[in-house]
């Protein structure tokens, strides 16, 4: 069998300097890492933004996943090749750019692999995407480290601040999936080790200082959303920030190379920003906002996907991202897969390869709540793209398309997984459509699910009632006390970022479909000021996960000659 990496290993990759060539970019506009990546300059970035119309947004999102993987990112890929195909032969259509996330070496050594698509729709060189690349998350996990020893030095040395070591919120940070780093202590070693106390370690991405990086307008915005994480109060419950103990300027000089989008290209040679990852639960799940605006500078149209189905992915990158940067898309592509649809439809995880149409029309109440969602509340059309799997049936495919035609919804199959840009033609011809019903200026017409001068407690409420189909949340008392605080020491603007299951409308991951009347309930709810918003747990959430009995790591090596294998 031909896998992801024989693909991306057998593949001829352009000099990097020509595809950046492609997008207007001077050779020495760039910062070379290699031949084949290169970071692009924010100086650079922003001259360009400032001379070049922006070109269209599309965002790429899905309907609730399911165990067996939907391909979000291998359709964004598929989507950007594909319009830089039908580009070919209408050259008016203009030039497509990706912006991705970077992929987390925790699930590539644990058991989700890469996430730099798959068969012939890819980024390259994805051993590099998938490993380390241009060290952004190495040098995010030192601007976080870098404050937490900041801050337990603060507190050998006299704790003038009088941090209460109980009420540190600041983690420690690696980018490994190390269950065995949840929960430690620091500081042992008598008075030359520091003052003891209880700590715990997350992974990478699921860091503040990650979402921070993906919001940063700028290095001095970074500077300042950096200054204002809180990493903790005081005895007499008082907020310590970054700025506090003094840490956001170093914390910049570290990050300040890595704030530079990456620049790579896909198997087809469609230019492809890939920067910062944030988690989809706790933060908001979405490459950086320098990638998309070098995109839509650089580019006429412009690629992104977001983490988890729409009501996570796209309600985040919506409601908090598009709105702290004034953008917004000119089309939504829903990717769903009629193994999903049938596993909405009841079908159990194991047999969703078999041949069932009823029960993928059973599935449809999931995908078209997401797709009404994004019509009818923020005012997006969607586009529903089938990403084919070898497994499909011509029945079941004719059976969904003609469904979503009857409730006259835009409705595709796309084979970019197995036929490159080409077998995306349909998809980005139904796209550039979409797009042309979408305002000239789309950032002008924006509609949110809520706005942000609802009480905290009110924004959850709205979301879930309008987006879950929740017929209430459920706030204990503690929760609520928190909202309060958070209001009156000014936070009560910010906009909401729910973390629940990615696999049901609801909180509880195995009511499947479109579940009405279900309960949100609110476990915590957590400030991330430097993001700029209020974290809402509900559910539970893991912030370092664990590695499985069988790690993908087992699978991985190098060849004498220095080729990596088995990556996937
Ligand atoms: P997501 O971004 O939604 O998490 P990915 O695009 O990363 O999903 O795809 C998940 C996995 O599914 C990848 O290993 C990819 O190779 C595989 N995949 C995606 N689309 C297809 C398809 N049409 N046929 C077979 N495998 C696919
Ligand atoms: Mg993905």
């Amino acid at each position: 069998m031909t896998t992801d990496m024989d693909i991306a290993l057998s593949a001829e990759l352009d000099p990097i300097v020509d595809i950046a060539a492609g997008l207007g970019l001077d050779a020495k506009d760039i910062i070379p890492h290699g031949w084949t990546k290169a970071k692009v300059p924010i100086d650079v970035l922003d001259q360009a933004s400032e001379t070049a119309t922006d070109g269209k947004l599309i965002l790429v999102t899905a309907m609730s996943p399911t165990p067996a993987g939907e391909g979000k990112t291998t359709t964004s890929i598929g989507l950007a090749d594909g319009l830089n195909e039908l580009a070919r032969s209408k050259p008016e259509v203009g030039k497509a750019v990706l912006a991705l996330r970077e992929p987390s070496m925790g699930p590539v050594f644990g058991m989700k692999g890469g996430a730099a698509g798959g068969g012939y729709a890819q980024v390259v060189p994805m051993e590099d995407i998938n490993l380390h690349f241009t060290g952004d998350f190495a040098a995010i996990a030192a601007a976080n480290n870098l404050a937490a020893t900041m801050l337990d030095n603060h507190i050998h040395f006299g704790n003038d601040l009088d941090v209460d070591p109980r009420r540190i919120h600041l983690r420690r940070v690696v980018d490994l999936n190390d269950r065995a780093l949840r929960g430690v202590v620091v500081g042992l070693g008598g008075l030359n080790g520091g003052v003891p106390r209880e700590d715990a370690f997350d992974i990478v991405v699921a860091s503040e200082v990650m979402a921070v990086f993906c919001l940063a307008t700028s290095l001095a915005d970074l500077k300042d959303r950096l200054g204002r994480i809180v990493l903790a109060h005081s005895r007499s419950r008082e907020p310590i920030t970054v700025a506090d103990i003094g840490a956001a300027g170093a914390m910049t000089a570290l990050l300040r190379n890595a704030l530079a989008p990456n620049l790579v290209q896909s198997l087809e040679y469609s230019p492809a920003f890939i920067h910062g990852g944030p988690f989809a639960n706790i933060a908001h799940g979405c490459n950086s906002l320098l990638a998309t605006k070098a995109g839509l500078a650089l580019g006429d149209w412009v690629v992104t996907e977001a983490g988890f189905g729409a009501d996570l992915g796209a309600e985040k990158f919506l409601d908090i991202k598009c709105r702290t940067a004034g953008i917004w898309p000119s089309a939504a592509v829903v990717v769903a897969t009629l193994r999903a649809l049938k596993y909405h439809g009841g079908v159990d995880v194991k047999d969703v390869n078999s041949p069932d149409v009823s029960a993928v029309l059973e599935g449809m109440s999931n995908l078209e709540l997401h797709c009404r969602n994004l019509r009818e509340i923020y005012g997006l059309t969607p586009v529903v793209c089938f990403n084919r799997f070898p497994t499909d049936t011509d029945e079941e495919m004719a059976a969904a398309i003609s469904h979503l035609d009857g409730l006259g919804v835009a409705a595709v199959e796309s084979t970019h997984w197995a036929d490159g840009g080409k077998g995306a033609i349909a998809l980005a011809e139904a796209v550039v459509e979409a797009a042309g019903g979408a305002p000239e200026d789309p950032a002008a017409s924006a509609k949110y699910s809520y706005e942000l001068d609802l009480p905290l407690e009110e924004k959850i409420r709205t979301i879930a009632q309008r987006i879950y189909q929740a017929k209430d949340v459920d706030l204990p008392t503690k929760v609520k006390r928190k909202l309060k605080q958070f209001t009156e020491e000014g936070y009560g603007d910010a906009p909401v970022c729910i973390a629940k299951t990615q696999y049901s409308l609801s909180t509880d991951g195995s009511l499947r479909g479109a579940p009405t009347d279900h309960i949100i309930e609110v476990k915590d709810v957590r400030l991330s000021a430097g993001a700029g918003f209020i974290v809402v747990i509900a559910g539970d959430i893991m912030t370092m996960p664990g590695l499985p009995r069988e790690p993908s790591a087992l699978k991985i090596d190098v060849t004498e000659d220095g080729n990596i294998t088995g990556l996937f």
